[in-house]
């Protein structure tokens, strides 16, 4: 039985005022599901101190353990401020970062390696959706991105299209299951029952109104919310459907 995970990210937003959001959220972790807030590294410290039972997570981590990488965050340093968890591949790291496959590999290993359990985000392009490459695009990311020794305890896949990243645009309720029944078997194939452990979220454009019918495609275990995770207001909705 997998346990459901409501995972904000909430990028490069959030100050100390901001912790108020993850305090305001305790009323909503009572529920049967998991609740996690992967804020930005100059807030994990002090959002440990105050999240209760929702668990903090980096959003990204180096894929060394230490060194001359100015401006860098290892996955140590995210285990050591408290974090359980770190998200890696997100496509705006991919992009912005010019970060591959074996380099979300690596950082994944090393999340593990760390002690932190991993969400690993794939998802495909407008023009890959456009010309029905998105199968085949998850199955390409999926072997290069995921390292051999993925459990259910240590992987957590993100189903992200890009073009529903903070867009307003969500796919049909039958392409999201088509894809997460996709990962599902390419997960089991691979990783046999740790395959079938392992949560798989979906994330873009995640809001109260939507949540619960994307909550109610199989093989969805949750979602990678990133505006509708800055507020509480807007999460405790989301958790909610969840629950
Ligand atoms: P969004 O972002 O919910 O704002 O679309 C999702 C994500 O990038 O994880």
């Amino acid at each position: 039985m997998r346990i459901k995970l409501a995972a904000g990210n909430w990028k490069m937003n959030g100050v100390q005022a901001s912790l108020a959001e993850i305090s305001a959220l305790s009323d909503h972790t009572q529920g049967p599901s998991e609740v996690a807030i992967c804020p930005p590294a100059t807030l994990v410290a002090a959002a440990v101190a105050i999240a209760g039972d929702v668990a903090i997570g980096g959003q990204d981590c180096h894929a060394k353990t230490s060194g001359a990488h100015t401006g860098d965050i290892s996955a140590e340093m995210l285990k050591d401020a408290g974090a359980a968890y770190v998200i890696t591949g997100h496509s705006e790291r991919r992009e912005d970062h010019s970060e591959s496959d074996a380099d979300v590999n690596a950082k994944t290993q090393a999340g593990w390696a760390a002690g932190l359990s991993v969400i690993l985000c794939i998802g495909e392009s407008l023009e890959e959706r456009e010309s029905g490459a998105t199968l085949d695009r998850m199955a390409a990311q999926m072997a290069a991105s995921v390292p051999d020794g993925a459990t259910g305890a240590n992987l957590v896949i993100a189903y992200e299209p890009i073009w529903a990243i903070g867009t307003g645009k969500v796919p049909s309720l039958d392409e999201i299951a088509e894809v997460h029944a996709f990962i599902r078997k390419t997960l089991t194939d691979r990783f046999g029952d740790e395959g079938a452990k392992m949560r798989v979220l979906y994330g873009g454009s995640v809001k109260p109104s939507n949540a619960a019918e994307i909550f109610a495609v199989a093989d969805v275990d949750g979602a990678l919310v990133g505006g509708a995770s800055l507020k509480a207001a807007d999460f405790s909705g989301i958790i909610e459907a969840l629950n």
